[in-house]
């Protein structure tokens, strides 16, 4: 809804336009677009017709400002009056009218739950309800949390601590076989603890004012077979500790992970290497105090400050190299995070980020992404179709491939760009593809130079056909396919005519 750019953006008919079943945009008039909501909210102007005040609202109330000069939705137990913000909504008006004088929530987090509204809408706060039609879930006690679950969601986990004289370890029974160090993420800050574990769709979170120091460092260990998570944090004084310290916001609840807020740590930029002409590979730093480990096919999101406000957009963490992340299995202590991120001169984001300094800070949050590696087992053939920087959730899902899938007989990469220049790591690809021979790569370009004698054009029915050939007639397979969205719906139809079901495609979106 918010952080999107000026304008009708995506365009009709850009690559940037979203899937059909998410999010639609509207052309925008002229002076309606991010930047000019932006000016708007700085002006001083009083948007919400409250001098100021910060009111509480009943659900009564909240029902009469329904009209589009008058109109309240409340998001999270907190009424805004979005009547100013009617324009400027890429949505469109009425888009946001769905939820006028109503609690909007549901919808908000159907559709863009990861915006900051918050930052965004801030000038048009009205106030809070006075009884909340939709409590914030996490500020809820454990056992009414818990009644908020589907019937048939995992069951409640449970945390126990206990200490030596030197450390003190926060132990969490997920109840749950398979979780592992990229299902837990934990940020220490001064006494503060936040440890949140995913299991399956859910989130349990462990938030505690420890009651002692401890040093920055800790050590997170995942006990898969049990379900067990132990974080280990080093005491600073060698005292025994009497309680493990103060609950704080959501300690000890276990929400839907659609219904968490995404969290953020500032991490450090550390090396920026240009990749092609238009695409760099960013490295960040995490803080030591933290422990963060994308999920393959999964995504965060960058948050950076433009302007004055704060704009988040989605990337995809790669490994450093192609080649390294093939010769070492076994991932390196996730001190570093990288991305491959394309700039675009005139888009919001990318321009900012790339102006960034070595040893300049960048948001990161947590993972979100709906990919699962469960649907990889037993399968022979692993198809990846790519387009632009489409290409980055595939560089996870390849190295996965190629170093933990023993099934694996065959994983084909078709990658579509625009000219030769626009290839991302071809070297790397082409290097891959001779060292591994279950590996196989075909560039298709759309603009090519009279020199290009490799396959050109579009996703079309003929270059499928002849890429999708199995290694045995009845071998399991699985497509992978990510890049603009019409791209992505386009490949995913013509995946669908050529008999492949849902169950063996994934097509990365928002
Ligand atoms: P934008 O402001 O969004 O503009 C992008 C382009 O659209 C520009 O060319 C701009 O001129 C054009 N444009 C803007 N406004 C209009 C308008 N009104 N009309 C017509 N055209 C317009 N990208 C990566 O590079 N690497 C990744 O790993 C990556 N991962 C992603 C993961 C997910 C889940 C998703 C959904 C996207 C991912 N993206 C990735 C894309 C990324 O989130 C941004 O969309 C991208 O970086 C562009 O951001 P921007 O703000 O710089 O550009
Ligand atoms: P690009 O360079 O503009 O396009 C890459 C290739 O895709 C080009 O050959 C292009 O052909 C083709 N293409 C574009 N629209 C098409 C369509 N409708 N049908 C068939 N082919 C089409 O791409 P980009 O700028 O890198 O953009 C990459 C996109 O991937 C972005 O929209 C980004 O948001 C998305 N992405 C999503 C994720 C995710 O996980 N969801 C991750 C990373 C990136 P033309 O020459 O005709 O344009």
């Amino acid at each position: 809804m918010l952080n999107v750019p000026s304008q009708a953006f995506p365009a009709p008919g850009s690559q940037q336009r979203v899937a059909s079943q998410g999010r639609s945009k509207v052309p925008l008039k002229q002076g309606r677009s991010l930047m000019d909501w932006i000016r708007l909210t700085k002006s001083g102007k009083d948007l919400t017709g409250l001098k100021g005040r910060l009111i509480d609202i009943t659900e009564e109330e909240l029902k009469t400002h329904n009209k589009k000069d008058d109109c309240w939705i409340c998001i999270r137990g907190l009424v805004y009056n979005v009547s100013p913000y009617m324009e400027y909504h890429p949505g469109g008006e009425d888009e946001l009218m769905r939820a006028a004088g109503a609690d909007g929530t549901d919808l908000f987090n159907e559709v863009h739950r990861w915006v900051n509204y918050e930052s965004m809408l801030k000038e048009c706060l009205v106030g809070r309800m006075a009884v909340k039609p939709a409590v914030p879930k996490g500020m809820l006690s454990k056992s009414q949390v818990t009644d908020t679950l589907p019937r048939e969601g995992p069951s409640s986990p449970s945390y126990d601590w206990f200490q030596t004289e030197s450390s003190v370890t926060i132990a969490i029974y997920t109840k749950q076989k398979n979780i592992n160090l990229d299902s837990v993420m934990v940020d220490l800050q001064g006494d503060s603890l936040r440890a949140e574990t995913f299991i399956q769709d859910h989130s349990y979170l462990v938030h505690i004012g420890l009651s002692h120091e401890v040093q920055e460092n800790f050590s997170v260990r995942v006990i898969e077979n049990v379900g067990k998570v132990d974080i280990v944090l080093q005491k600073r004084e060698n005292i025994s500790w009497k309680c493990l310290g103060q609950p704080l916001e959501k300690h000890d609840s276990f929400i839907p992970k659609k219904d968490t807020g995404l969290s953020y740590r500032r991490c450090q930029l550390i090396s920026k290497e240009d990749v092609t002409h238009d695409t760099r590979l960013f490295c960040l730093m995490l803080p030591s105090s933290t422990h963060l480990q994308v999920p393959v096919g999964h995504h965060v999101y960058l948050k950076l400050s433009v302007t004055g406000a704060e704009i988040v957009k989605p990337y995809t963490p790669v490994s450093a190299s192609l080649l390294s992340g093939f010769r070492e299995p076994v991932p390196p202590p996730n001190k570093y995070i990288y991305f491959l991120i394309k700039i675009y001169p005139d888009g919001l984001f990318t321009p900012e980020l790339d102006r960034l300094q070595i040893g300049d800070f960048v948001s990161v949050s947590s993972p979100e992404g709906n990919f699962k590696l469960s649907k990889l087992q037993e399968v022979e053939d692993l198809f990846l179709l790519a387009a632009g920087t489409g290409f980055t959730p595939m560089v996870n899902v390849l190295n996965y491939a190629l170093t933990c899938m023993s099934s694996l007989r065959k994983v084909k990469l078709m990658f579509f760009n625009k000219t030769e220049d626009d290839i991302i790591w071809r070297c790397e690809l082409e290097k891959l593809a001779f060292k591994d021979k279950r590996f196989d790569t075909e560039f298709v370009l759309s603009a090519p130079s009279p020199e290009w004698n490799g396959k050109q054009g579009h996703v079309s029915p003929a270059l499928l056909s002849e890429f999708l050939q199995r290694s045995l007639e009845n071998s399991r397979v699985f497509l992978c396919i990510c890049g603009p969205t019409p791209f992505t719906d386009e490949g995913v139809r013509l995946l669908h005519d050529l008999n492949f079901s849902n169950d063996e495609i994934h097509g990365f979106t928002a």
